[in-house]
């Protein structure tokens, strides 16, 4: 696979060599139009059973390397060797071949694969790799800029920061973790928000990024046909760690690189690198949803016995709508509690329109007379909980029902806290933008 790439970019870099020569070293011209040019290449590796071809390769890229006109960085080539035998070979043959002895290492740091049958240690720069990318994150929540500044600032700056480099491994889950709690902080999840229906709306989850980053590298290879298909998944190979977490997302193998996901009903194929790529994010959303469904909270369990389908293109709507509307986005993801709950918790509130003691989310929203609600509510129970538009409903129902939902909210919004200056209204000035 290295090899493979090794070529790929070769000619560009020579042609980007050459043309920095020339314009470092302008005709006639000054050192004030002297202008410096660099191409950068990311590391190479080799294994090899024999110590001289594992040594030779070396060698050859040194040659190669200074034909093309690429500064080396000698400093940090590393040469292992596994059991005594092969270490002692190591050494003699080094001493020929006239290779640095600071290069030999008891450990190879290779990031983002596994170097050893045995179970690998975690590199210390992976590890400050997703602790950066974490500290970015918790930056970017402290910055005074808008919501939607700060989605863009972390789909820029912290989640490529954290999924470079992932080609035949996955970071902890702990980490991943700590980094989706960072993220979601800079964003402002709605507080009493239910996370699985934050993350099918706004979610960037770290593991679905690398393996869409994954499956694009093993169909670009597989184009070239320089990958062969295992039966056995394994540990420590880029196909192995695709399989694993498009298995663990609802994917199941029909056939070699043929996927097959019955909740979707979708096929992923490895030749369509840009649709396979979508298809896995839409599978982590799909099951996403059913976390929530499945899962403890007070709205999910009414919603026992209701079907509520996963849609792809109303839960584009849907998202698009949240991204531009601060109200939408907190009623959409569970995160506007009632009157009722807010009593319960021991707040004193009533319905913003009548003033009702224990108003519930079905009576702020759709029964109180007051409400501005026309005729019956929606049929669909997610709906009347959430508001997310539905193929059940015409899409003026469903821009009617949504619009309904945002002015209840603000309602509710300025009887619990007044113009009082609130996180909330907050997004409100920031939301549009
Ligand atoms: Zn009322």
């Amino acid at each position: 696979m290295l090899g493979l790439w090794m070529i790929a970019g070769l000619a560009h870099v020579r042609k980007q060599e050459e043309a920095a020569k020339a314009e470092e070293r302008p005709e006639g011209k000054g050192d004030k139009d002297k202008r410096h040019n660099r191409v950068y290449m990311d590391d190479r590796s080799w294994v090899n059973r024999r110590t001289k071809a594992a040594l030779r390769a070396i060698e050859q890229w040194r040659t190669f390397s200074s034909r093309v006109g690429l500064k080396e960085n000698e400093g940090k080539t590393q040469i292992a060797a596994k059991g005594k035998k092969c270490k002692e070979e190591l050494e003699k043959q080094r001493q020929e071949a006239a290779i640095e002895k600071s290069s030999i290492k008891d450990k190879v740091e290779v990031l983002g694969v596994i170097t050893a049958k045995t179970r690998r240690k975690w590199p210390k720069r992976e590890k400050e790799r997703l602790q950066e990318a974490t500290r970015r994150a918790d930056r970017l929540s402290t910055l005074q800029v808008s919501r939607v500044v700060k989605r863009v600032a972390v789909q820029t700056f912290v989640l490529p920061k954290a999924a470079y480099g992932w080609v035949a491994r996955v970071p902890p889950k702990a980490e991943v973790g700590k980094l989706t709690a960072a993220v979601w902080k800079a964003v402002r999840k709605p507080r009493p928000a239910a996370v699985p229906l934050a993350e099918v709306l706004e979610g960037r989850d770290l593991l679905t990024l690398i393996a869409t980053r994954q499956f694009s590298i093993i169909s670009r290879l597989r184009k070239q046909e320089k990958t062969p298909w295992t039966k056995r998944p394994q540990g420590g190979t880029a196909l192995g760690c695709l399989r694993a977490t498009l298995g663990g997302l609802g994917w199941t193998l029909v056939s070699p690189w043929k996927w097959r996901h019955g909740g979707l009903k979708e096929t992923l194929q490895i030749e369509e690198a840009d649709k396979g790529k979508h298809l896995i994010r839409e599978s982590y959303r799909y099951q996403q949803l059913r976390k929530f469904l499945g899962g403890k909270r007070r709205e999910a369990k009414e919603l026992k016995g209701t079907v509520v389908d996963y849609c792809k293109y109303n839960v584009g709507k849907t998202r698009r709508r949240t991204e531009a509307v601060p109200e939408y986005r907190a009623v959409a993801m569970g995160g506007v509690p009632s009157p009722a709950v807010m009593e319960k918790g021991g707040k004193e509130e009533n319905c913003p329109h009548c003033g009702k003691a224990s108003a519930t989310h079905e009576h702020v929203f759709w029964t109180c007379p007051l409400a501005g609600w026309e005729g019956e509510p929606p049929q669909d129970r997610f709906v009347r909980r959430f508001g997310w538009y539905r193929y059940s409903q015409t899409s003026e129902e469903n821009d009617n029902i949504a619009s309904h939902m945002e002015g209840v909210v603000k309602k509710i919004w300025e009887n619990r806290w007044g113009k009082r200056k609130t996180r909330e209204a907050e997004d409100l000035r920031g939301g549009g933008e």
